[in-house]
């Protein structure tokens, strides 16, 4: 038996093709269905739906075999138990330092100002401001990071944006781009040992299925 963690929404989405082309389909949709194990047309594969953020947790222990989590979450998680061999390039967006309209962060910047910074990417954003040199006090959030600025919590946020929509929509603005984010496919490290045969068809089939 194969498990797969997947997460709802865009993630679980931009999956189906790339199962698909492993000759994988869900038999229900988890935007419908309650269900938290879902069957494939594969009686040897199952899908099991978990927070984003729960992905390599579930791998990780061998919960699940395979997942997809996007690079955001895997390095807040560590990455620690899991292969990461393929880029998906799905769910493509980027993790960026926002402000509010008219704060001046170049300017703080320069004058070594100590910056509030709210966000739900701890780690990342703890390294990226030490590599340059900035002096900030990390608030943990677990969602709408762009209020944050808004209700006076902090000054900055790091936040994921794509189309930047939401930041324009809160009069913030993206100010430093720190990475570009996609998801990949994890694998815990005993089952591609132990369900090589299983695993590696699904594997490549997923690998040729990448645009
Ligand atoms: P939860 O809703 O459970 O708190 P989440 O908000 O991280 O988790 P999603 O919004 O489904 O869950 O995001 C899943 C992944 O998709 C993220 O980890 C990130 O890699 C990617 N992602 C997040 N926002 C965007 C976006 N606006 N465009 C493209 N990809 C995104
Ligand atoms: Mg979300």
């Amino acid at each position: 038996m194969i498990t797969i963690a997947l997460s709802k929404g865009r993630i679980f989405e931009e999956t189906l093709p790339l199962l698909a082309a492993a000759g994988i389909a869900p038999e229900e949709d988890p935007e419908k269905s309650r269900k938290l194990i879902i069957a494939t047309n594969r009686l040897d594969v199952r899908v099991v739906i978990v927070r984003a953020s729960d992905v390599p947790t579930y791998v990780q222990y061998g919960a699940a075999d395979l997942g997809i989590a996007g690079k955001d979450v895997l390095i807040e998680h560590g990455g620690a138990g899991l292969y990461q061999p393929l880029d998906l390039k799905i769910a493509k967006c980027r993790m960026c330092v926002a402000v509010p309209a008219g704060f001046d962060y170049a300017a703080a910047v320069r004058r070594g100002a100590r910056l509030k910074v709210a966000t739900k990417y701890i780690a990342t954003a703890r390294e990226h401001f030490a590599a340059k040199g900035v002096h900030v006090d990390l608030i943990k959030l677990y969602g709408s990071m762009e209020l944050a600025p808004l209700a006076g919590l902090a000054d900055a946020i790091v936040d994921l944006v794509s189309s930047g929509g939401t930041l324009k929509a809160n009069n913030l603005v993206e100010v430093e781009e720190i990475m570009a984010i996609s998801s990949r496919l994890v694998v815990n490290q005993a089952s591609l040992k132990m369900k090589r045969a299983l695993l590696q068809p699904v594997l490549d089939a997923i690998e040729g299925a990448i645009q």
